[in-house]
């Protein structure tokens, strides 16, 4: 074999001696014929320095991804840690407020028991806000909550004096009297009815409610 012959198979094994996948022999042929043949050097320099060349950016590219993925992956955990936040911050905030609008009304309550006053009470949402029939007064059609006892969640109306208010009648909110027209539909009360229940049309009347407590944190 020429030396010109000696170049195909020289070039053909090129690759696999540049990633020292050649055995020793066949190392020392290579070698050889590159140290004779300037053509197959120069093949050799230019294989050597593009394969360099393509495992150093490939490398890139693999550190480069796996910096993206960590910067999502942070990404995602302070996400999870602020929506766990917020949603403990709300639970935390909701529980004191319906706690303290409890306490509130249970207060309320007390303070009418030890009056010598039994009232019949129970914890509503205004429905409704409407001209009474009665002259100087309001209709107010509240819908029993879910937490009530089972007499307290239907659809309940009573009428509420604006005219000549009576002493024992208190709109509170929060301890302090309130004025009617802060009564808002939508907000959550307590009711504490004084006189008898009667039914009329579904809606059960209210006949002496002489205490509206506003549960919500704000009117
Ligand atoms: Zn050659």
């Amino acid at each position: 074999m020429n030396v010109k012959e000696n170049c195909n198979i020289v070039k053909d094994l090129l690759p696999n001696y540049i990633e020292n996948l050649t055995c020793e022999e066949t190392n020392q042929f290579i070698e050889k014929h590159l140290s004779e043949c300037p053509y197959c050097k120069q093949i050799f320099e230019n294989m050597k320095k593009n394969l360099n060349l393509n495992t150093t950016t490939n490398d890139k590219k693999v550190v480069k991804y796996f910096k993206k993925y960590k910067n999502k992956l942070k990404i995602f955990k302070i996400a999870l840690v602020l929506i766990l936040l917020i949603a403990l911050g709300t639970m935390t905030y909701y529980y004191f407020y319906m706690k303290n609008a409890y306490i509130g009304a249970a207060t309320d309550l007390y303070n009418m028991i030890a009056e010598g006053m039994y009232p019949d009470t129970f914890y509503a949402t205004i429905e409704e806000i409407s001209d009474s029939v009665l002259y100087g007064t309001k209709t107010v059609k509240v819908k029993g909550l879910e937490i009530n006892d089972i007499n307290h969640r239907d659809e309940f109306y009573f009428d509420v004096p604006l005219d000549n208010i009576p002493d024992n009648f208190k709109i509170k909110f929060h301890g302090t009297d309130i004025a009617f027209n802060q009564l808002k539909v939508g907000q959550n009360v307590a009711i504490y009815n004084y006189g008898d229940t009667l039914e009329e049309d579904n809606l059960i009347y209210l006949s002496d409610v002489r205490m509206i407590v506003v549960l919500d944190n704000e009117l």
